[in-house]
């Protein structure tokens, strides 16, 4: 096979404009690649319901109620986690003696999200009543809405959202920082393509770049939002104070991932440089990364800020077969990373890369099921 040596490269294209997850419902799809991402969302609903339980009440409830999910990607875990939202703030609503208001709720992510399929997955509103909606479980209690765009700009009208909530999605940067990829640079991250064991300048290049993305995040939130309101966030964090070990995140790209991209060159089936050039455009942060940015902002009060041990990210049926978690290992890694390794050596390298993912986690199965932890940065934020 031909070495793909002229295919897109990501740096160079707005890298906003292609990620997403892996579309449809194939095997590597994050539809049917997202149940650990569920598990540790259910597993923070008690934190989810106390920040709710700080969204001030509207009385009388004369104006829609509004919920975004930013970062809502296709599957069906956005679908269930705004029905939380909408189910608690109704009952809120009937303890405080009230008519619950209507409810929007807005699914945002980048444009190339697969929003037919999340579109697809939505309960049918029913034409029935409000009331009724709201009992039944397979009824839409809410009017739907996507927008398409980066959260780390303007995405809503000021003072227009009651609720925001985003679930791993901010450990996704806006961009590869391109220092990491100009070879003239220290930052340059010669033979790898994540931060994890990568050089200090490296890392630094990363941390510079989730720092300046999240503050862009937290001032176009901080317009949106009503008075009142509040914002749940979970993202992939590190327990580490040293950016160059991501923890989980490390694991998953720093790994066997790292070790199918280096078989590639091994192999003669991509050049070195071809590997250089891709990287994985995430940073799970520290504690203390996250509240830096917070606090340099000033528009929100903290209520809560936590890491919270979500658990394995590796979600199998038979536990002793070490075939099917290389196979999750791979699909989970290409659900998520799979469109920018298309994008960057074609769809049949990337076959080759994630079938030797699989080989490889396979070999490695009993550690990866016992080592591979996945932990989140929790924030509750209110405006100030
Ligand atoms: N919240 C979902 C999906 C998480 S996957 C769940 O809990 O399962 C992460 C999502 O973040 C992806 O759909 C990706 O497209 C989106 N994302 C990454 N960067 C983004 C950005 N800058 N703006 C909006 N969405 C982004």
């Amino acid at each position: 096979m031909a070495p793909a040596g002229d295919n897109v490269v990501v740096s160079k294209m707005k890298l906003e404009r292609m990620l997403s997850m892996k579309g449809g419902r194939g095997e590597a799809s994050y539809v049917n690649n997202s149940q650990a991402q569920a598990q540790h969302a259910r597993s923070m609903l008690h934190l989810l319901r106390e920040t709710l339980d700080g969204v001030r009440l509207q009385t009388p409830p004369d104006f829609p109620f509004v919920v975004a999910d930013l970062g809502c990607s296709c599957g069906s875990n956005t679908i269930y986690m705004v029905d939380v939202i909408i189910q608690h703030m109704t009952k809120r609503y009937e303890a405080a003696g009230c008519d619950p208001p209507e409810f929007s709720a807005f699914f945002s992510d980048l444009p190339s999200n697969d929003f037919n399929t999340l579109f697809q997955l939505l309960p049918p509103y029913g034409g029935v009543s409000m009331e009724e909606c709201l009992a039944s479980n397979s009824h839409r209690s809410y009017f739907a809405a996507g927008v398409p765009g980066s959260f780390y700009y303007r995405l809503f009208p000021a003072k227009s959202v009651d609720v925001f909530y985003s679930a791993f999605s901010l450990h996704w940067l806006s961009q590869v920082p391109d220092v990491v990829l100009d070879k003239r640079s220290t930052a340059y991250n010669r033979g790898r393509i994540f931060i994890h064991g990568a050089s200090e300048s490296t890392a630094n290049a990363y941390k510079k770049q989730f720092q300046s993305d999240l503050a862009g995040f937290l001032r176009s939130r901080s317009k949106e939002m009503k008075s009142g309101g509040s914002m749940f966030l979970v993202c992939l964090g590190r327990t580490c104070s040293d950016p160059t070990d991501q923890g989980g995140a490390g694991f998953l790209f720093g790994t066997h991932f790292q070790d199918a991209w280096d078989d590639l060159v091994q192999e003669g089936l991509i050049t070195s440089e071809k590997r250089d050039n891709f990287n994985i455009p995430i940073y799970a942060p520290s504690l203390e990364d996250f509240k830096e940015v917070v606090e340099a902002d000033g528009s929100f009060i903290v209520n809560k800020l936590e890491v919270f041990r979500g658990g394995s990210p590796l979600v199998v049926n038979h536990p002793d077969d070490a075939a099917e978690i290389g196979r999750v290992l791979a699909n989970s890694c290409r659900s998520v990373s799979g469109v920018l390794v298309d994008a960057h050596i074609g769809d049949q390298l990337s076959d080759e890369l994630f079938s030797r993912v699989a080989m490889r986690a396979t070999s490695r199965a009993k550690e990866l099921l016992e080592q591979l932890q996945f932990f989140h940065i929790v924030a509750s934020l209110s405006l100030a």
